[in-house]
């Protein structure tokens, strides 16, 4: 009987927790679900971190409370992408390490740090001479090592781990509009040149591969 339902067992004897079959049809397929594991742990360490220095940066935006507000969108969305990734790393046999030193560490893109000398003593600047330039070239740059890093992983799992796909892509969607915010922003604030992007008012984190009909909705 069962001989007549081909999904009813495989390489996994039955009721065996010690392995996973959603690991293993990732590893049939050619994807080693361990080195795609450790990969996410490293670009959710960026999007965690990158959560973290943008609170910073966003504070350092006074006077341009347009450009905050726009910081904010980006920094509440890097936070859910940490937030919806993570759990894949637990389904994929992982974990988070235990010490956050180390999850900052191994993040795949580099500290989004305030770009001048920072007191940390009197959590004051040393020089008064921050612009908001400085700053939106960080949070530029920041956008496009995420854009870079969840290109990769869609490159991986494509064809091989639809759910790490799907995910990565609808990261990867942000990241774009992330980027073209602050095209936008720097090129201005710097440059005097115009480079419109389309930063409407945003819904939940996460919800930009629907954001035509979310668009449509709210404005009805
Ligand atoms: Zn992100
Ligand atoms: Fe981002």
């Amino acid at each position: 009987m069962s001989d007549e339902k081909p999904h009813a067992s495989g390489s996994i004897e039955a009721g065996d927790t010690s392995k996973r079959v959603g690991m293993e049809s990732i590893r049939e397929r050619g994807l080693d679900p361990e080195e795609l594991r450790e990969k996410l742990i490293d670009a959710i360490g960026a999007e965690f971190t990158t959560y973290y220095y943008y609170t910073n940066l966003r504070m350092h935006l006074a006077g341009h409370e347009d450009y905050k507000e726009i910081t904010e969108d980006a920094r509440l969305e890097d936070r859910a992408h940490f937030e919806l990734v993570a759990p894949r790393v637990y389904e994929l046999g992982g974990h988070l390490p235990n010490d956050i030193r180390e999850f900052a560490d191994r993040a795949s893109c580099p500290d989004a740090e305030v770009p001048v000398p920072y007191d940390d003593e009197g959590g004051r600047l040393q020089v008064e001479d921050l612009t908001a330039e400085d700053v939106l070239e960080v949070l530029l740059e920041a956008e496009r090592c995420a854009i870079r890093t969840w290109s990769e992983v869609c490159d991986m799992t494509r064809g091989k781990d639809p759910r790490t796909y799907d995910m990565a892509q609808r990261i990867l969607h942000e990241e774009v509009e992330h980027e073209a915010w602050f095209v936008e922003l720097l090129s201005m604030e710097r440059d005097g040149e115009i480079n419109p992007a389309g930063h409407f008012v945003r819904g939940e984190p996460g919800d930009a591969p629907y954001s035509t009909n979310r668009r449509i909705n709210d404005s009805a």
